[in-house]
């Protein structure tokens, strides 16, 4: 990776300094082996950047973000069996913003790292609160990043959010992306082994779109495999992608692993779905995700909503 600013970029040393530090910026967003010379445009994102990366340090210590709930259901008794828990910042002047503009940058800047700790900690906390109530007892998903997941002390994040809150660890499940286990195959393993020990479940997310290798996938010990949506989206028209998630309901019930598909829109999708034994789904078709209080609504009449009228 290099940087370059010249003369012309800055009438000063500490200018210059400045200029090529943005630059690097640049070029490392680029990825491995760029280089990017500084344009003064650059500044304008710059600022953007740092502002946001402040922003969302003050988010975090004020409490801005928030979790909403999307329900999983079980495709064969219909019933509401999970939840994936999503979060979003709700900005005091901007609203509501989704986790597409900041996670990456929360990623960047190692931000994700207390970001993801509030998030397992708050999951469990909700969870808490619902079995308090009386609801049916079911999972709660949360997303966990590839810095999250490769840090030594997820462990510790998991157990202690796990007893603080004092649920069973069965009811937590992590969703790693393949990029997340396979860049270290052979450490993730050991993670995932350590996980089982404590007797959380792992979910393969966004399956298809990373690579996998096989071997590691047979190897690793996880639970799940999630369809991606792009997967689902077209199907059963896209006969590519139809075959794709047929594939991926083989793949993982041959392998002893769950599946559950994601971004189901339609009755037509749900059942296709369904004939092939696909075990669980989650998308807009049932319900778009909820905040907290409105889940636990649904969650208090879930007992068993028909799946093919959702409420
Ligand atoms: P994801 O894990 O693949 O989550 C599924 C996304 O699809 C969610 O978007 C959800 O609202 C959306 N979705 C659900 N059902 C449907 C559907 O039927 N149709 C369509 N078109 N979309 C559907 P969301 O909440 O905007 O989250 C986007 C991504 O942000 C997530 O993708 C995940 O990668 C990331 N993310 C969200 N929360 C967290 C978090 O707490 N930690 C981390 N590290 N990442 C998170
Ligand atoms: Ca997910
Ligand atoms: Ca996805």
């Amino acid at each position: 990776m290099a940087c370059r600013s010249n003369p012309r970029d800055g009438d000063h040393a500490a200018l210059l300094f400045k200029n090529a530090d943005i630059a690097m910026y640049r070029a490392k967003e680029a990825g491995r082996n760029s280089f990017r010379f500084y344009a003064p445009d650059m500044n304008a994102r710059m600022s953007e950047r740092l502002e946001m990366e402040s922003g969302l340090r003050r988010a975090l210590e004020e409490n801005q973000l928030e979790l909403h709930y999307q329900p999983k259901m079980d495709l064969k008794s219909g019933r509401l069996v999970g939840s994936e828990a999503l979060v979003r910042w709700r900005h005091p002047v901007n609203g509501m913003i989704p986790p597409a503009q900041f996670i990456p940058l929360a990623e960047e800047c190692g931000l994700i790292v207390p970001i993801g700790a509030w998030v397992i900690a708050t999951a469990c906390a909700q969870l808490r609160e619902w079995l308090d109530a009386g609801c049916p007892e079911i999972t709660v998903a949360v997303n966990v990043s590839a810095r999250q997941f490769q840090r030594e002390d997820l462990l510790t994040v998991i157990s202690q959010s796990l007893l603080e809150a004092k649920i069973p660890a069965r009811a937590l499940v992590l969703e790693l992306t393949e990029s997340a286990v396979m860049t270290d195959p052979e450490k993730a393993t050991d993670t995932l082994t350590r996980l089982r020990e404590i007797g959380v479940a792992v979910s393969l997310d966004d399956f298809g779109t990373g690579y996998s290798s096989l071997s590691y996938l047979k190897r690793f010990p996880i639970d799940s495999l999630k369809i991606d949506q792009s997967f689902v989206r077209d199907i059963p028209n896209d006969a590519e992608d139809a075959a794709i998630a047929v594939l991926v309901i083989s793949l993982a019930h041959s392998l002893g692993l769950s599946v559950i598909a994601e971004g189901v829109e339609n009755l037509t999708q749900l059942d296709f779905l369904r004939e092939r034994d696909c075990d669980e789904m989650q998308g807009y078709y049932f319900s778009r995700p909820l905040m907290a209080k409105d889940f636990t609504a649904l969650l208090r009449e879930s007992s068993r909503l028909p799946l093919d009228s959702p409420p």
